[in-house]
């Protein structure tokens, strides 16, 4: 098992070199472990796996009912929802299949239902249901006043979105990827059927490239001579409102979408949480991930139509996330043969949905470029810790601990996370470089006092470990 972060990079050259270790990239990295003869590396600009996009979205389990039928993300999406919901089961990542009400507000939307609900039988969503406003308000007692009526798709699920790319990369990692973080690829070049990539750790080569740089895709793509696409970061602010507010809410509840995407939603999160967002900005910076005055009060007006108790609920973080759009209607994932090179960009707002299948596209379109995948085995299934609240979690077992009196000793008493689960993190396969990486391993600061009361001896067991 390999994982650095310093020191410079190993001088042979990769079959394969997989650049960013977001959802998609740990997605890839995990599907070529199946194949014990490719030297893989996965190539991560930042200290850890998960640190774009991926840890800042709605975490949603999509089902894909309102692509567009025909659509590569349409099919990406139906055929990874169904990959990931299986391997959540098997793996321990936390679903909860809540299903979602697409509510209509005024009559243009209430008679736009009827086509959506088509459209996700074309999408193979066969599942759905138009409810009249008495079915709707007896499942939502508290959605705001003047809903004309939903459509019910039961299918639609919230996952956790840290744990699902942290066993993608652990199941990577122990199947022989080697992950180097903090090595951002400053230049790419391809010459005698190599790829020499340049970082602040030296060069690496490879004889295949992945592209799963998410926001920085296209510049990876415009450096090996392609210029498909253009990604305009798309700013989606979200607000977390505290726990108190899980029970007036017990679906997805979303709007009826518009051209600028799925719209502002209110949703409950496996932690235990309710979600007010996304917006949807286009903007021109990649860093851009900052919340404004400006968008949380648009949010705000929104929330208090939807969900109007919503907003008398203490308000526990706000955080923002940038979808990678681009000028196409659909993801941007393409094979140069030539260059034995497959770019997955324009992966916007379902590719933790999709990672999966993804996957298996993009490692389908390597083998095209003359890859000898050679042959394939199961990998070592993975167990994660759960960081749901519809699971038990450690402390709530007597027979843990019982065994391990750690699991009994909470450290962070908001999100109630123990020592144990503290301590198993920091000694996992691909460990965390922060505090924020241990927060997505575990909750701890996670909650409404955001490490007030917690950070300090939250801190004490990292430092202790990075001794
Ligand atoms: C507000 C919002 C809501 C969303 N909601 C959902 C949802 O509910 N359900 C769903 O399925 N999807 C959702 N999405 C979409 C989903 O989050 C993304 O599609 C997915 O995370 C994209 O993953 P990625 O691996 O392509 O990109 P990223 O997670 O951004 O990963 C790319 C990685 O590449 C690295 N990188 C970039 N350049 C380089 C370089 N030169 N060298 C080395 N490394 C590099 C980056 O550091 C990063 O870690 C949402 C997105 C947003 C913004």
């Amino acid at each position: 098992m390999t994982v650095t972060a310093s020191g410079t990079l190993p001088v042979e050259p990769y079959d394969v070199a997989v650049v960013g270790a977001g959802v998609v990239g740990c997605a890839v990295a995990r599907g070529l472990a199946h194949h014990p003869g490719l030297r893989v590396a996965l190539v991560e600009a930042q200290d850890d796996v998960g640190q774009g996009t991926s840890k800042a979205n709605t975490a949603i389990l999509h089902t894909g009912f309102d692509a567009v039928p025909g659509s590569l993300e349409a099919r990406l999406v139906r055929e990874g929802a169904r990959e990931l919901a299986a391997y959540a089961a098997e793996s321990g990542i936390p679903v909860e299949r809540v299903g979602a009400l697409l509510v209509a507000w005024d009559e243009e939307q209430l008679a736009a239902l009827p086509r959506l609900a088509e459209k996700a039988a074309r999408n193979e969503c066969h599942d759905t249901r138009l409810l009249g406003p008495a079915d709707l308000y007896a499942r939502e007692p508290h959605l705001g006043p003047g809903a004309l009526g939903a459509l019910h798709v039961p299918g639609e699920s919230i996952i956790c979105p840290w744990t699902t790319t942290l066993a993608y990369a652990v199941q990577a990692v122990r199947g022989g990827v080697d992950l180097h973080l903090n090595a951002p690829v400053t230049h790419a070049g391809h010459a005698d059927g190599v790829h020499r990539l340049d970082t602040p750790r030296g060069p690496l080569h490879a004889r295949r490239l992945v592209n799963a740089a998410g926001l920085h895709a296209d510049t990876l793509d415009r450096a090996l001579g392609h210029h498909d696409f253009t990604v305009t970061p798309r700013r989606g602010q979200l607000v977390v409102h505290d726990r108190f507010a899980r029970a007036l809410v017990r679906h997805i509840l979303l709007p009826v979408p518009t051209a600028l995407g799925k719209g502002v939603l209110v949703a409950p999160t496996v932690y235990g949480n309710v979600l007010l967002g996304p917006t949807a900005e286009d903007l021109d910076d990649k860093r851009a991930t900052g919340s404004t005055a400006e968008g949380l009060s648009r949010l705000r007006a929104q929330g208090r139509r939807i969900l109007p108790a919503l907003l008398e609920e203490e308000v526990t973080a706000v955080y923002a996330g940038l979808r990678a759009a681009t000028e196409h209607d659909d993801y941007r994932i393409a094979a140069h043969p030539d260059q034995g090179y497959v770019t997955a960009g324009g992966i916007r707002s379902t590719g933790l949905t999709a990672s999966l299948a993804i996957a298996g596209h993009a490692i389908g379109l390597l083998a095209g470029t003359g890859l000898d995948l050679g042959p394939r085995r199961p990998l070592a299934p993975v167990r994660m810790p759960n960081l749901g609240e519809a699971f038990p979690r450690p402390h709530q077992q007597p027979e843990r601990v019982a065994a391990d009196p750690e699991y009994g000793i909470l450290v962070c008493h908001c999100e109630r996370v123990s020592r144990g689960e503290i301590r198993d993190a920091l000694a996992g396969p691909v460990p965390p470089r922060s505090l924020d990486g241990l927060r997505r391993r575990t909750r701890a600061r996670a909650g409404r006092c955001q490490g007030f009361y917690c950070g300090a001896a939250v801190r004490a067991l990292f430092e202790e470990a990075q001794r």
